[in-house]
């Protein structure tokens, strides 16, 4: 794998259902550590980009490559193996479980494939010494260590988004895809939850669709506008917000 791979790149990425193609040639390359947003009206495409990048659709036509290797045919557990993390629209904690045995689950299923039977059965202190350490780093990192012995269940519902990241982060995907993670809330949990993302996924790839267009254009590194299945335009937030066709199409009466 050469080092100037993109983290993610799709091409001529098609996803017809039936006669109608949700997605309709696409190409984009997001380089590692890129924080990337996808926008674009309803049924532009959005999910169903996230599902092919995820292996959740088949490609009617097209490729994924996920860190320089073709993942087009892998199936999503596989490409989790190789370091996608989950998309988050789909809940990854456990109610009755507490903030820590949650985190110390999603590390221990890491971890279980870096330690052989044998070092596993002849040395498992070391091991669970590992497991707690990253569990406690993590609880700080999220900011829960206060109350890790709280059932997950009984959690407000910012400390539980909260929680998921740390889950996701315990797992350490090289990319994350977040489907509207802000879906319903507020404009102040909606600031919150994205600054969270950003200071605590830094070294991860992020892709993002999030409908608080100033939020976006805050955040992004890189904008890809999709409508009607195709890409409308790509560039950083200056630019995405200088284009014409997407204000024409898209943005709108967004003017300072
Ligand atoms: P977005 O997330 O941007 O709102 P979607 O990717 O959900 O858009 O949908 C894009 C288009 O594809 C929409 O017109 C939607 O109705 C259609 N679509 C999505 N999933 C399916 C499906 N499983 N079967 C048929 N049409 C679908
Ligand atoms: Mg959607």
């Amino acid at each position: 794998m050469a080092t100037d791979d993109p983290m993610l790149r799709t091409d001529g990425l098609v996803k017809e259902f039936g006669n109608f193609a949700a997605i309709d040639g696409v190409d984009i390359a997001v380089q590692p550590g890129e924080f990337r947003s996808i926008i674009g009206p309803n049924g532009a495409g959005k999910t169903t980009m996230f599902n092919l990048i995820s292996g959740g659709l088949d490609a009617t036509e097209g490729a994924v490559y996920f860190d320089g290797e073709d993942v087009t045919d892998l199936p999503p557990e596989e490409r989790i193996q190789r370091g996608m993390g989950r998309s988050f629209q789909i809940s990854n904690i456990f109610g009755g479980l507490t903030v820590r045995e949650n985190v110390r689950l999603a590390v221990q299923s890491r971890m279980r494939d870096s330690y052989s039977f044998r070092e596993a059965l002849f040395k498992p202190t070391g091991r669970y010494d590992d497991i707690n350490d990253e569990t406690d780093e993590i609880l700080g990192r999220i900011d829960l260590a206060d109350i890790a012995e709280e059932e997950a269940a009984a959690l407000p519902y910012g400390d539980k988004r909260r929680l998921e990241i740390g889950v996701v982060l315990a797992t350490e995907p090289e990319l994350v895809l977040f489907d509207e993670p802000t879906a319903g809330m507020g404009p102040e949990e909606t600031q919150s939850t994205i600054d969270l993302i950003e200071e605590v996924l830094v070294e991860q790839t992020l892709i993002l669709v999030e409908h608080d267009i100033e939020l976006v254009m805050e955040i992004s590194d890189m904008i890809t506008v999709l409508n009607h299945g195709q890409v409308l335009a790509e560039g950083t937030p200056e630019e995405i917000a200088d284009n014409q066709d997407v204000q024409d199409a898209y943005l709108g009466g967004m003017t300072e």
